[in-house]
């Protein structure tokens, strides 16, 4: 049992590892230090892959329910800890605590449901003469790399199927929130034998390491499409199996029949949920000429009234900091690409660099050119584009014509039409009049360049499993 503290260790074979040298963790809602972590040596890197290749002899073969249970006891384990969870996650990210609770009661959940699911045999042909069977067999160590959006959740979405399937993890989180990850695999120690989840801390070389170890079978990964193509060139050399949860630019459209004020809620938190740092955030939004002004004005309003951007740990906060500064500095520069273009802002433009964390305000922005970079690129912050559409063909062009095709969205009262809409989008989720249903019986992926592969769902479990057909000639020998 482990107490949150500042005390943060690396996960390596069982055993709590520490390095001399160590990476500061800021809270971005305030830009204080809140702790240090390992910054793991290369020694380090190789010794947890080792480990997880030791450790993969023997659990790869052990019971599947064996396994399952494991998994299962883990999720409890976390639901039991998710208020010291929650908390240390809104510290080290910013997130509000209805988010918090979100992901960390939502990580257990993902924990205990992944742990019913299992890939039986495939009997492809059984006569008197040939049994053919297709079994699916664990790939291996897999490297797990995450980013700071969702840090334990999309962990999990990886380690749960990983051990299930019979593969052994090394997992790195990303440098920005390593704290919920360390102590989830500090508290995972206790489930399961050692060197089956390793968890190690540092920096993007770390995670090259990881990608180009020929001891690791497979890497599943989770950023930016650019890292993406990086991971992918690393894993060509052994031929590793991927799995890549890559950015997007995902479009909302909004039909002529809408309520403007009934559909402005549902269409703001679509758009800046864990504060627009959120791969399926609305960031196109493609609003019907007929009810344009109604709609802006609607979210204006929402947006005055009912949204306070802050420290996440304060109750009355609804949107939290940006997570890190790097990620602050790219998401002004599209308050600078705006305000240089002369796009007119309907809401926020205004970034009080002077405040005590990463803030920004919320901002919108009032039809800005189809090639304006906020419309064209990922912001990943709380500025989203509101465009105007008058023909459906043209929407449909216009919300595809994008290198991603990560998830979108309809909104409308017609369902006929949301159907004959959203069936035309080019993306791996498309919601009809909801956003951000998730589900571990629900594959999640991303068309074009937003991914490779799926999460979640009986075909995400598949993916750390190689098929292996085994023929019989029962009169042969
Ligand atoms: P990032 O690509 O910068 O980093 C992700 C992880 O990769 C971090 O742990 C980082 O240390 C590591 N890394 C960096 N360079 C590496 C390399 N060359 N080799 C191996 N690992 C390396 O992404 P980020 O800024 O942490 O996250 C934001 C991005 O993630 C956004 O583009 C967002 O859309 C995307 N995202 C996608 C999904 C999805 O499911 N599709 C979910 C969340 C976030």
């Amino acid at each position: 049992m482990f107490k949150i503290n500042t005390d943060y260790a690396m996960t390596i074979s069982g055993d709590a590892v520490v390095t001399e040298n160590r990476l500061p963790v800021f809270n971005p809602a305030t830009k204080e230090v809140i702790a240090e972590v390992p910054n793991c040596t290369r020694e380090q890197c190789e010794s947890a892959i080792s480990s997880a290749r030791k450790a993969f002899a023997s659990w790869s073969k052990a019971d599947l329910s064996w396994r399952q249970a494991a998994v299962k006891a883990l999720g409890q384990a976390l639901e039991d800890r998710a208020e010291e969870f929650m908390a240390l996650l809104t510290r080290e990210q910013g997130k509000p605590r209805p988010g918090a609770e979100w992901e960390i009661l939502g990580s257990a959940h993902w924990l205990k449901t992944i742990a019913t699911q299992s890939l039986a045999d495939e009997v492809v042909l059984d006569t008197e003469e040939r049994r053919v069977v297709t079994r699916y067999t664990p790939v291996g160590v897999v490297g797990a790399i995450v980013p700071w959006n969702f840090p334990l959740l999309l962990a999990v979405w990886k380690i749960a199927p990983a051990l299930v399937a019979g593969c052994t993890v090394v997992m790195k989180p990303s440098p920005y929130t390593p704290l919920c990850d360390l102590k989830f695999a500090e508290l995972a120690a206790d489930f399961l034998p050692p060197g089956v989840l390793n968890c190690v801390s540092g920096g993007d070389d770390l995670g090259r390491w990881i990608t180009a170890s020929p001891e690791v079978n497979k890497i599943a990964f989770t950023g930016s499409t650019e890292t993406g193509r990086h991971v992918m060139r690393s894993a060509a050399d052994t031929i590793k199996r991927l799995t890549l949860e890559l950015g997007g630019n995902d479009p909302a459209i909004v039909l002529p029949d809408v309520d403007p004020k009934e559909i402005a809620p549902k269409l703001f938190w679509a758009a800046f949920q864990n504060n627009a740092q959120f791969c399926n955030a609305a960031k196109r939004l493609y609003i019907h000429e007929s009810v344009y002004d109604d709609v802006r004005d609607a979210l204006v309003n929402y947006i005055r009234t009912e949204v306070k951007v802050g420290d996440g740990s304060e109750p009355d906060t609804t949107l939290g900091p940006i997570q890190n500064s790097m990620q602050y500095e790219k998401v002004k520069e599209f308050f600078n690409d705006c305000r240089e273009n002369g796009y007119r802002f309907a809401c926020g433009g205004e970034i009080d660099d002077s405040a005590k964390g990463w803030f920004v305000p919320v901002t919108l922005v009032d039809n800005p050119p189809e090639s304006s970079r906020i419309v064209q690129e990922e912001p990943f912050g709380p500025i989203l584009p509101l465009l105007k559409w008058s023909d459906e063909g043209d929407v449909i062009e216009r919300a595809n014509d994008t290198i991603y095709g990560l998830a979108a969205t309809v909104w409308g009262k017609d369902l006929d039409a949301l159907q004959r809409i959203g069936t035309q989008i080019e993306a791996g989720t498309v919601w009809l009049n909801e956003v951000h249903q998730y589900s571990p019986e629900q594959a999640f992926g991303g068309h074009k360049q937003s991914g490779l592969g799926c999460e979640n769902s009986l075909h995400g479990l598949a993916e750390y499993t190689n098929r292996q057909t085994i023929t019989l000639n029962k009169i042969g020998g």
